[in-house]
C-alpha cells in the first residue's frame, strides 16, 4: 500500500495550478460579479487537455479518477462554482456520451466537447422528481424519424451556456419503472426549447437554469444508448460523477479551512489570536484531521474506480463524508470572520453556501446513506 501521490499526478497538479493562475485567478472577481463563466475558459481548458479525456491512437480515454479528484479538490479550493461547471461538462455531459453514445455520436460530439468548444449539460430533475430519479414525467413521443419532447427540467447546471443537453424522458410509459425512460441528446438551439436562468446564491458563477421543451423534435440518431435504458444510463452517470464531486466538495472544505486558519492566526480578540483560545485550537486540530480522513475516502473512491472494481460503496461514502465536513467547516470558517462573513462578496461567504449545494448534486446525504446501507447489506 502506497499513500504517496504518484509523480505523474503531482506533475499534472502543478501544471493545472499554473494553468488556473493564468486563466482563472485574475478573472474570478469579474466572473463572480457577472455570474458567468466565459466560454473561452472552457476552450483554454480544452486546449491544454484539462477536460477529462485524452486522445490516444484516435480513441478517447478518460483521465484517471484519482487524478480527477485531486484536480477537482485544487480547483474547488479556490472556486467551487467554477469547479462545478467544469465537472458538469465532463462528468454529466461527456461521460454519458462516452459510455452510452453510438460511435457516430462520439465521433461527432466528443472532439469538440474535449476542446471546450461544444458545451454540455444534463437535465433529469423535475419539480416532482429529484431523489426519485425514475419518477420524471417529461414525455418523449415517437414520431416518424425521431421523438418529440415535452416537459420541463427544473434545475440544470450549465443550462444557460450549453449547446447540447442530455435529457431523460419517458419513452415507454407502460413499461416497468426500470424501462420507462430513455436518454436523448438535445440541441438546445432547437425550436421549442426555452431557457430561464434561475437566481441562486450557491455555486456562483456557474448557472442553474430551467429548460422547457415545447414539442421539441429530436432525431432518431440522437437517442443515447438503448431505448428504455435511460434510468440505467443516468444513474450510472451519477454514480461515476459522485467521485469527482467528492473531490470538489473536499476542495470546498479545504478552501474554508485555509481561510479560517488564516483568520484565526491573524485576528486578535481580547488581546490574543483567535487560534490561541484552546477551544478554537481544538477545532482546528479536529477539522484538519477530518479533512485528512475525508481525503483518504475520496482518493480511495477514485483509486477503486481506476482499478476497474465496483466503486459504488466507495463513491457514496466519499460523497457523504466530504459533504459532512464541508458543511461543518464552511460554517466554522464563516463564523471566524464574524459579521464580515455575511457579505456576499467576502471570500469566505461562498464556502458554507457551496457546501450546501454539494449536498444536493449527485444525490442528497439521505440518498448516499441509502446506497451505503444497500451496499453493506449485499455483503451481509
Ligand atoms: C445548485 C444545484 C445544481 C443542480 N444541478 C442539476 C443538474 O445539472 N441536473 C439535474 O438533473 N439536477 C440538478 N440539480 C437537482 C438535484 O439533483 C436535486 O435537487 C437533488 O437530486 C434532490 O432532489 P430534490 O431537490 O427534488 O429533493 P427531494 O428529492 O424532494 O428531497 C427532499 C428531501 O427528502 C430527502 N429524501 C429523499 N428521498 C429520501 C429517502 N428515500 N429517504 C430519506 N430521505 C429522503 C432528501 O434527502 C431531502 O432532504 C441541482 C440542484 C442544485 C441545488
Amino acid at each position: 500500500m502506497d499513500f504517496a501521490m504518484p509523480e505523474n499526478v503531482a506533475k499534472e497538479l502543478e501544471e493545472f495550478a499554473n494553468f488556473l493562475k493564468k486563466h482563472m485567478d485574475p478573472f474570478l472577481t469579474e466572473w463572480y460579479e457577472k455570474e458567468i463563466i466565459p466560454r473561452e475558459f472552457f476552450q483554454n481548458l480544452g486546449q491544454e487537455g484539462w477536460l477529462g479525456f485524452k486522445q490516444k491512437d484516435g480513441q478517447f480515454v478518460e483521465q484517471p479518477y484519482l487524478t480527477q479528484t485531486i484536480l477537482m479538490e485544487h480547483l474547488a479550493k479556490v472556486s467551487p462554482g467554477v469547479a462545478v461547471a467544469v465537472l458538469v461538462h465532463i462528468s454529466l455531459g461527456m461521460v454519458p456520451l462516452f459510455l452510452f453514445g453510438s460511435e457516430s455520436q462520439k465521433a461527432t460530439y466528443l472532439p469538440s466537447a474535449a476542446r471546450g468548444e461544444t458545451l454540455l449539460c444534463l437535465g433529469n430533475t423535475e419539480h416532482k422528481a429529484g431523489s426519485d430519479v425514475a419518477n420524471i414525467g417529461m414525455e418523449a413521443e415517437k414520431v416518424d424519424g425521431g421523438w418529440v419532447l415535452n416537459g420541463t427540467k427544473a434545475y440544470v447546471t450549465n443550462g444557460a451556456i450549453s449547446d447540447l443537453a442530455l435529457i431523460t424522458a419517458v419513452s415507454d410509459p407502460d413499461a416497468s419503472r426500470n424501462r420507462r425512460l430513455s436518454m436523448f441528446l438535445v440541441d438546445l438551439s432547437s425550436t421549442g426549447v426555452s431557457r430561464k436562468k434561475l437566481s441562486k446564491r450557491v455555486w456562483i458563477p456557474s448557472d442553474l437554469t430551467r429548460l422547457r421543451f415545447d414539442r421539441v423534435f429530436v432525431p432518431d440518431e440522437n437517442l443515447v444508448g438503448e431505448q428504455g435504458k435511460g434510468l440505467h444510463h443516468v444513474l450510472s452517470t451519477f454514480t461515476q460523477s459522485r467521485i469527482p464531486i467528492s473531490g470538489l466538495t473536499l476542495g470546498t472544505a479545504v478552501g474554508a479551512f485555509e481561510a479560517g486558519l488564516e483568520r484565526a492566526t491573524k485576528r486578535e480578540i481580547f488581546g490574543q489570536r483567535i487560534a490561541d483560545f484552546q477551544a478554537k485550537s481544538f477545532e482546528i486540530a479536529d477539522f484538519f484531521t477530518r479533512i485528512q480522513a475525508a481525503r483518504l475516502l475520496v482518493l480511495k473512491a477514485g483509486w477503486t474506480k481506476d482499478q476497474g472494481k465496483d466503486f459504488r460503496l466507495e463513491a457514496s461514502m466519499a460523497k457523504y463524508m466530504s459533504v459532512e465536513i464541508a458543511r461543518l467547516i464552511g460554517v466554522w470558517a464563516a463564523d471566524l470572520f464574524g459579521a464580515a462573513s455575511v457579505m456576499e462578496d467576502h471570500p469566505v461567504h461562498k464556502f458554507p453556501m457551496d457546501a450546501w449545494a454539494s449536498s444536493l448534486g449527485e444525490g442528497t446525504q439521505d440518498v448516499q446513506k441509502l446506497i451505503i446501507f444497500r451496499e453493506i447489506m449485499k455483503k451481509n
